[in-house]
């Protein structure tokens, strides 16, 4: 099986070992691996709206690029996308929709107990120790994955900014400094020297793409700054 196109936010690696892992139960159930299995050419990208979607060719062979084509809103979870990959693996198999029906509940979540928001790692430990707040610097941890997805949402923004000679303009928000450059400094933490740059931040992930691509991620970390901007604040 190969992912030959991924356009979601999901590493291809975390969606092929979910993939797998769904293939694996059916295979125990079917005593066989799905017919096409090896060569099987997946495509998978977002839905701007409503839910899972998918379309397959029965047996795995589709005349185009692709044979199995997997559509998944932006808060995908495991339990959904492995509902999904379920109808769509039965067709490869050659079923029809009155051959079989979908996955059961219980089967579903036994093969997922956690039913994770799939992709979107923890922002901030719940555990980090916690610098005092309005303190600089300020120092959040945050997994390589958000960093990295925060700086892609702002990427479009700094491009501008850069083009602008680093000067405040209306057309790019009257940014002094910026996010993506603010995030090059750690892997995992995002460290903030001051209140220009705590503000810069709390403007890029309340109003930006980030809150889209990673809304759990992007309310534990609005909820950071917003209580190192409040102390702040009442300290004036
Ligand atoms: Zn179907």
């Amino acid at each position: 099986m190969k992912i030959v196109r991924n356009t979601t936010k999901i590493e291809s690696r975390v969606l092929r070992s979910l993939l797998c892992k769904v293939h694996a139960h059916m295979t125990k159930l079917e005593r066989r691996k799905a017919p096409n299995w090896k060569n099987l050419r997946i495509k998978i990208g977002n839905r701007s709206k409503g839910g899972y979607r998918g379309w397959a060719y029965y047996y795995g062979k589709g005349p185009g690029g692709w044979d199995v084509h997997l559509s998944l809103p932006g808060d995908a979870t495991e339990r959904g996308f492995g509902w999904l990959v379920y109808h769509e693996l039965m067709h490869t198999y050659g079923y029809r929709h009155n051959e079989y029906g979908n996955i059961p509940d219980r089967e579903l979540e036994a093969l997922f107990p956690d039913n994770k928001t799939i992709g979107i790692p923890v922002a901030v430990k719940a555990k980090a120790k916690r610098a005092p707040a309005g303190e600089f610097p300020i120092k959040i941890r945050m997994t390589a994955r958000t960093v990295e997805e925060l700086s892609s949402a702002e990427y479009g923004s700094y491009e501008d900014w850069l083009n602008d000679d680093r000067k405040p303009t209306d057309y790019n928000g009257g940014r002094t400094c910026h996010t993506v450059e603010i995030l090059e400094r750690h892997k995992t933490v995002l460290e903030i020297r001051d209140e220009t740059e705590l503000k810069e931040v709390f403007w890029a992930v309340s109003t930006g793409l980030f809150s889209e691509y990673c809304p759990g991620a992007a309310d534990r970390l609005y909820g950071e700054l917003a209580r190192h901007t409040e102390a702040i604040k009442e300290a004036k």
